[in-house]
């Protein structure tokens, strides 16, 4: 059933909140699993989010949406390091904190947070982003849904992507599909697909990015463990095992060899199941990595791979009911039953 976004939220919305009825904390705990892993991106006030719309509703939450999580995850679960996830000594009812890319922003509106609540976490970085010359195509679509044009109309290879723009949500669907699409491509189509939506110009967002000065500051923080994230951000899964395996390995030397620490934990980038697998997770292992994280949502028990962990990313719709639906098992149990409605 294909339903606007609206909808499809308000619905999820709801469901979750069936989870806060009494005795439903019992039903889910058995598929709460341990520990729940989330992912968060940038930290940005609202006032930050205007250029680029979609991909900050996708990538972003506000200080304080932030300050409200980490509040939650204090009072309501045991926060834990990857240490302690690869250790697989964990308390009941862990949860562990982390960021991918790492953005500039999460040291000045997170670190504060974290330091507040005393919750390590962990900045999984990708080392092109610190010194390469990253093309950050997530801002370039973004930058074409939100052109000021009524609709969009752009060919590429064999995809057509047509639609309207009008309404805020018809906007984040077209920008969600394009950036499913060029999550995809390998790095040379990146560019002419960008080159195509004629956005290319926004791919280069220098100030956004960290320098080694402040992962290096970063990195002696009591609160923070440094992982990797790659080379240069590509999908693992649509390169050859050489370069996947490459991309896992060299990023960690970097790391180690700027920071003089050793780095055991990956996170793969994009991390769905068409960006990382089985492949990855046996080359995540062989590349020296005790622990790696998908993005996809899930629970984890003792008997998951620690290359395969999964994990949800945050994002600023989500509110305390979505991190209690993930704290009592109730989004397990959501999505078991959404699956079996889909027929899957
Ligand atoms: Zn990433």
């Amino acid at each position: 059933m294909h339903l606007p976004l609206p909808f499809k939220q308000g619905f999820a919305q709801g469901a979750r909140a069936l989870g806060r009825l009494p005795g439903m904390r019992l039903v889910s705990a058995p598929w709460r699993g341990n520990p729940v892993i989330v992912g968060y991106h940038r930290i940005l006030p609202r006032e930050a989010w205007l250029r680029y719309p979609c991909l900050h509703a996708d990538l972003a939450v506000t200080p304080e949406r932030f300050r409200e999580h980490m509040a939650y995850w204090a009072r309501a679960a045991s926060c834990v390091s990857m240490d302690a996830v690869a250790a697989g000594t964990l308390p009941n009812r862990a949860v562990a904190v982390g960021f991918d890319d790492f953005y500039s922003d999460v040291a000045c509106h997170a670190l504060p947070v974290l330091e507040k609540y005393n919750i390590p976490a962990i900045l999984y970085l990708c080392t092109d982003f610190v010194e390469g010359d990253p093309f950050l195509w997530w801002y370039g679509v973004d930058a074409a849904v939100n052109s000021g044009k009524a609709s969009l109309d752009v060919r590429f290879e064999e995809w057509h992507f047509f639609g309207s723009l009008k309404y805020a949500w018809q906007r984040q669907n077209m920008f969600r599909r394009l950036s499913a699409c060029c999550s995809r491509l390998d790095a040379p189509r990146q560019r002419a697909f960008l080159d195509c939506l004629g956005t290319t110009a926004h791919c280069r967002q220098p100030g956004i990015l960290p320098t080694w000065e402040l992962v290096e500051k970063l990195a002696r923080h009591p609160c923070i463990t440094i992982g990797a994230h790659t080379l240069s951000h590509g999908a693992l899964c649509s390169l050859s095992p050489e370069e996947s395996r490459r991309q896992m390995e060299q990023s960690r030397l970097h790391i180690e060899k700027h920071l003089d620490m050793p780095v055991h934990h990956l996170a793969y980038p994009f991390g769905g199941h068409d960006a990382a697998a089985q492949r990855e997770y046996v080359l995540a292992a062989q590349s020296g990595f005790r622990t790696a994280v998908t993005t996809e949502r899930g629970t984890n028990s003792p008997d998951t791979p620690l290359q395969a962990l999964h994990r949800s990313i945050i994002l600023q719709e989500h509110n305390t009911t979505v991190l209690e639906a993930l704290n009592s098992g109730w989004d397990t149990v959501l999505r078991a039953a959404r699956r079996k409605l889909a027929g899957q």
